[in-house]
């Protein structure tokens, strides 16, 4: 595929390209430009060019085209979810959940177009002040791999509802099916170079886009090393940054709980699209009055679990999306055992046998007796492994739940409210959720504190973040 420059599919400057690969099988699929700097830059006046004519339409006229989108969205989920599954490993179930987050989130922007107002402050006998929003210009959009759709949808709805031109990077493994977006985009009206997608390495893309001084606004989702680039990159141009970065999600399962609903939460919390969620369960508290038998049904279900290509219907829990994200994770395992660290239950190992030879693969695993200062708990775990600790009480969990520098998200199971409301005042974390974990409805802000991040996407605050204030003030 190639790239989408001023609502045209556009070569690259040079002529090097990166493969896309299928995490299950090894195969390359497809491949996009390694683009450049000049195509950046190309991408820049294209976005530059459609901004005045987009800036004039009414917010009404933008949502009606985020809405057209969605629906054609909604038309084609299959075939867009089979194109995510194959280009990011996930099981096809989990590529319709987020072809339909995205187009869930669309709907929300579309939705609220009509009900934005301006304020009017009245001054007294001096006069009037109307206050309104206006875009910031040309924004830019840098998306990781692992959750590459629904992470484009945060970016994308807010930033074209309020006005804005946009220039999208997305992960250079995951490129294809925000390419096909893109375009439908494009087919339910956005007009030429409103939004582009510029492929190519984030070294070079990705920062050229950090230092462009036309860009007024950078959106970065991936991890905190990248994102201390982008902030040095970005220096010398007054550029406002949200920055969306990793988490260690502590979740609390306290004695009072439903185990059931509670080990349901831990599985999917942790495995759901192979680990490599920012919000997934990356450190279980179990309360120790109810740990053996929490922990036998959570083994249980885990081993249970059926690894295998996320075009297979049957599957759980697909490959990782790279050979290095996978040694990444197989390589901290190893340590943790060599070193006695902690006590494999479950997993700790690629599945063996043909369907697995090629692909990406490593069986879910579970940890316990984990040494708090083993990478397990230091480090954030983009993968299947799940560290497993017992707790005496709600004061030891929420202790250990806040012995982490991320803050992005956290929960609490319980019946027990005063236990909610201790969990929710005391842990360190952008959202807290109770019996649930994972899903985050367009409606609300998502962002963590600490070494998780700057800024908030979803919701008003992601739309409010996408303008700035304007100010008339009237002498009578
Ligand atoms: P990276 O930071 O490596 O990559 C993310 C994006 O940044 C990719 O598009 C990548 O491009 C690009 N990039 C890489 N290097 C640079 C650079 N020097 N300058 C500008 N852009 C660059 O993250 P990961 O691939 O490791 O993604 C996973 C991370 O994302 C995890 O830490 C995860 O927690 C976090 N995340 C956070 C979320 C949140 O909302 N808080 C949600 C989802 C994920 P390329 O692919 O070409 O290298």
């Amino acid at each position: 595929m190639l790239m989408r420059i001023g609502g045209v599919d556009a070569e690259s400057e040079n002529d090097n390209w990166i493969p896309v690969i299928n995490p299950a099988t090894g195969d390359e699929i497809d491949r996009v430009p390694a683009g450049t700097k000049d195509d950046v830059k190309r991408a820049v006046a294209a976005a530059d060019t459609a901004f005045s004519p987009w800036k004039k339409k009414t917010q009404r006229e933008r949502g009606m085209i985020l809405l057209r989108a969605a629906r054609i969205v909604r038309e084609q989920h299959k075939d867009l979810a089979r194109l995510l599954t194959t280009e990011q490993g996930k099981p096809l179930r989990e590529s319709i959940d987020e072809i339909r987050g995205y187009a869930n989130i669309l709907e929300f922007y579309g939705g609220i177009s009509a009900a934005q107002k301006g304020e009017l402050v009245r001054l007294g006998a001096t006069g009037d002040a109307l206050i309104t929003r206006e875009p910031l210009g040309i924004c830019g959009a840098i998306v990781p791999w692992n959750m590459p759709v629904l992470i484009m949808g945060w970016k994308v709805g807010p930033a074209l509802l309020a006005g804005n031109t946009l220039i999208l990077k997305p992960a250079s493994s995951t490129p294809l099916t925000t390419i096909r977006l893109a375009q439908i985009l494009e087919d339910a009206g956005l007009p030429p170079g409103t939004l582009n997608v510029v492929t190519g390495p984030g070294e070079v893309v990705g920062e050229a886009m950090a230092g462009h001084p036309s860009i007024k606004k950078l959106s970065f989702t991936g991890n905190r090393a990248t994102a201390q680039r982008i902030r040095e990159h970005a220096a010398g141009s007054l550029k406002e940054l949200t920055l969306e970065l990793g988490g260690s999600d502590p979740m609390i399962v306290m004695a009072d709980a439903d185990i059931d609903q509670a080990v349901e939460g831990a599985i999917r919390g942790r495995f759901y699209n192979a680990g490599q969620t920012c919000t997934a369960v990356k450190r279980l508290f179990v309360h120790e009055s109810i740990a053996m038998e929490f922990s036998r049904r959570l083994k249980q279900k885990t081993e249970a679990l059926k690894l295998g290509s996320g075009l297979d219907i049957e599957t759980d829990m697909g490959p990782l999306n790279s050979a290095d994200q996978r040694e990444r994770i197989s390589s901290l395992v190893d340590r943790i055992r060599d070193n006695r660290q902690g006590t494999i239950v479950t997993g700790a190992s690629s599945p063996e046998g043909t369907a697995y030879s090629r692909g990406f693969f490593y069986k879910p695993t579970i940890v316990t007796d984990v040494e708090s200062t083993c990478g397990l708990m230091t480090e954030e775990v983009f993968g299947p492994v799940l560290p497993v600790m017992l707790v005496p009480d709600l004061d030891t969990a929420i202790h250990e739940a806040n012995r982490t520098s991320y803050g992005l998200g956290a929960s609490i199971w319980t019946s027990n409210l005063h236990s909610v409301k201790r969990a929710f005042d005391e842990i360190h974390a952008g959202i807290i959720w109770v019996n649930r974990h994972l899903t985050v409805p367009p409606e609300v802000p998502f962002g963590g504190m600490n070494e998780s991040g700057l800024g908030r996407e979803n919701g008003l605050h992601a739309l409010e973040s996408y303008s700035r204030t304007k100010t008339l003030l009237l002498g009578w």
